[in-house]
């Protein structure tokens, strides 16, 4: 399994810094974002390193399946999947990603503020 000495999430994976978890596989943790944006925003984490959507291969095809069905089943749980919820996974400077291990953010709990925080 790939991991980065230096990386933040990598070190939560390791259980070097806390975090507080809600989900947990073999290849897969969530935590609760430091920040929350939402009443419930967690980040669900392959916990191999990779740094951003663009590092993917044709191989992580079903490790991304499984991330955002990790993310659903969350939400499922928490029983606001029907009532509804947001995935987002932001890539590189434009995306305004700031953590580079790749993470989908699920945002829900109540009502979200629409649009996508473009510029225009
Ligand atoms: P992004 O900007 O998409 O790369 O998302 C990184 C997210 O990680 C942000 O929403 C931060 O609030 C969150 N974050 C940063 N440090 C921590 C931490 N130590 N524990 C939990 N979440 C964190
Ligand atoms: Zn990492």
């Amino acid at each position: 399994m790939s991991t980065d000495k230096n990386c933040l999430f990598c070190k939560i994976i390791r259980r070097e810094i806390p975090a507080d978890f809600v989900y947990e596989d073999d290849e897969i943790v969530a935590f609760r974002d430091i920040n929350p944006q939402a009443p419930v925003h967690n980040l669900f984490v392959p916990r191999r390193h990779i740094e951003s959507a663009n590092a993917l291969t044709e191989e992580d095809a079903a490790l991304m399946g499984r991330l955002v069905l990790a993310a659903r089943g969350h939400a499922a749980e928490q029983g606001f999947a029907d009532s509804g919820f947001r995935l987002v996974m932001n890539t590189n400077a434009h995306g305004c990603q700031t953590v580079f291990h790749m993470h989908l953010h699920l945002l829900g709990g109540g009502q979200l503020a629409g649009g996508f925080g473009a510029t225009r």
